[in-house]
């Protein structure tokens, strides 16, 4: 949990690219820390207090933390914690499972049922219709089994030997008048 007590809204002491924005109740509710996704530090304000302190929110002190931060601009001078730490969620199709989406919330079209990959449609199935896709995760199920099923139930295997004559009954009595 956030503690708002000593929480102070401001740039990132890391890596002053980052701006810690006052508290939002969602926040409290929500979230266990506030992190800056330039660089990764957890705000703490015992740390910034005393840049020795640790460990705290973060295992390094506020001071050893800027020393890493500037180490890995010094490797890579585009460093961003977010990228470098981002681990794609691959995940089944919610409606045929029978297609991976590459990544959490990818709005990729499975090209099983044409579902459209919208994280918040899977995680409220009865909600959201007309938005990414034109039904709600459980109508949208509910519609492709149905299609699914009547696309079984249709098909019929070849009956070898029952073929339709191609002539009219007339030619092929006058075929038969002329065989005899
Ligand atoms: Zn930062
Ligand atoms: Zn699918």
């Amino acid at each position: 949990m956030i503690d708002p007590q000593p929480y102070q809204p401001m740039l990132c002491p890391v890596c002053g690219q980052f701006e810690f924005t006052p508290l939002e109740a969602t926040d409290l509710l929500f979230r266990e820390c506030l992190q800056c996704s330039v660089c990764g530090w957890k705000y703490d304000h015992n740390q910034i207090r005393d840049p020795d302190l640790k460990p705290g929110q973060n295992t390094l002190s506020l001071n050893e933390y800027k020393a890493w931060f500037q180490a890995q601009r010094l490797k890579d001078p585009d460093y961003n914690f977010l990228e470098a730490t981002y681990e794609a969620t691959p995940h089944l199709c919610p409606v045929c499972q029978q297609y991976t989406f590459a990544d959490e919330n990818s709005f990729d079209i499975c090209p099983q049922c044409g579902w459209c990959d919208d994280a918040l449609m899977a995680k409220e199935p009865d909600q959201w219709a007309g938005n990414a896709n034109d039904l709600c995760l459980n109508d949208y199920k509910a519609r492709y089994e149905r299609r699914a099923n009547d696309a079984r139930n249709s098909y019929r295997p070849l009956e070898v030997g029952r073929r339709e004559c191609c002539f009219s009954k007339q030619e092929t009595q006058k075929m038969k008048g002329l065989e005899q």
